[in-house]
């Protein structure tokens, strides 16, 4: 038995490390040709760092030399609120990430197919690891997007809310800081999505950036559709993991975590062929607190009151509030 792997972002790369560790072929078929920088903030919540270790990529990963991250500030208008992470959380770019876990998932003898986005062959299991897949209804959609920026960098992680969106700042591997945000459709529109002239438009966001110097072109990516529930399996022999089983708003800064845990799951599950209706059971019981907690918050930003709803709720919670429990890893 070969277990098919479709897609070679966190979710497909943790999926094959646990076939494979299970003694179970996998083939990962990526539809991008080369290795590629995403759309995302980068930051990697404290609980991801027990899965990288159970992956094998750890002392890889701290060789990268990821930012540290320690505290949080989040800004809404002209406050702010402010806490120290329960553990350090860390900034590592996508590009170095997504290369380091599936060249983990090569040593240990995955078939990587670049260039691909079918699977082969329709026989035995299949993991569908390929990102997200809802489609957009027609109206104010909302787009994600972000750069990297040289200048001075430090260990907090900084999200600037507005109506309907944030943008995000923390520091990546190299002293580089990370800017990614989304918005609705309209007001990225209004600006001919000029995005160095989106995010003047914020003032204390303008102020933040003024020291740091973009060194990448901008990157956008939607439209973006979270998930509020996990769907069942197409088949009982399909797996899907990551954001393919569900997209969870970006601000919680834990997709990168479910997509770790969720791939890890289902190659693990694939593997011994436990049936996916347990498997996608089983994910629902970890992901239902946090699609919960992040739901609340979405509706708040497009009420406009997050900031009045956040100003209730100790930081320390909202933190935990909005990601798996350690236990439950
Ligand atoms: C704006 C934004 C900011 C974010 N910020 C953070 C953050 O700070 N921290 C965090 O933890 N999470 C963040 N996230 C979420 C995080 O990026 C995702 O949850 C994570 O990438 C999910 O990993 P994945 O492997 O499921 O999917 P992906 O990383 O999307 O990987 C899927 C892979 O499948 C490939 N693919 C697609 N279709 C096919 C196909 N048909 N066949 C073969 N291959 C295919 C793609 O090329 C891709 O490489 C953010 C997301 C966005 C949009």
């Amino acid at each position: 038995m070969e277990i098919n792997i479709l897609g070679g972002g966190p979710a497909g790369s943790a999926a094959a490390i646990a076939a494979l560790t299970a003694a179970v072929p996998a083939r990962i078929f990526e539809r991008s040709s080369r290795r590629r920088h995403k759309v995302c903030g980068e930051f990697i919540t404290p609980e991801a760092c027990g899965v990288l270790q159970e992956l094998g990529v750890w002392d890889e990963f701290l060789h990268l030399r990821p930012a540290r991250i320690r505290r949080c500030n989040l800004h809404f208008g002209g406050t702010t609120k402010t806490w120290e992470l329960p553990e350090c959380g860390f900034g590592l770019s996508r590009y170095e990430l997504d290369g380091l876990l599936l060249r983990r998932a090569e040593a240990l003898g995955a078939t990587v197919v670049r260039g691909e986005s079918t699977h082969g062959s329709g026989a035995g299991p299949l993991i569908v690891a390929s990102g997200r897949n809802a489609p957009a209804p027609r109206g104010n959609r909302l787009f994600g997007f972000k750069s990297h920026f040289a200048g001075p960098a430090d260990e907090n992680v900084e999200l600037f809310f507005f109506r309907g969106g944030y943008i995000g700042l923390s520091a990546v591997e190299n002293g580089i800081t990370n800017v990614c945000g989304l918005a609705p459709e309209g007001d990225l529109r209004a600006c001919g999505f000029r995005l160095d002239e989106f995010v003047a438009r914020l003032k204390p966001l303008a102020e933040r950036l003024r020291p740091l110097a973009r060194i990448m072109e901008w990157l956008t990516v939607g439209p973006l559709v979270f998930s509020d529930r996990i769907d069942g399996p197409v088949t009982p022999d399909t797996y899907p993991a990551g954001d393919a089983l569900g997209f969870i708003d970006p601000f919680t800064g834990s997709g990168i975590l479910n997509a770790l845990l969720t791939g890890r799951l289902a190659g693990s599950a694939a593997a011994r062929r436990i049936p996916s209706h347990d498997y996608v059971e089983r994910c629902r019981g970890l992901l239902e607190r946090p699609y919960w907690a992040s739901t609340l918050m979405r509706a708040a930003l497009k009420l406009d009151c997050v900031g009045r709803l956040a100003a209730l709720i100790p930081g320390q919670w909202l933190f935990r509030l909005t990601r798996i429990g350690p236990t439950a890893i």
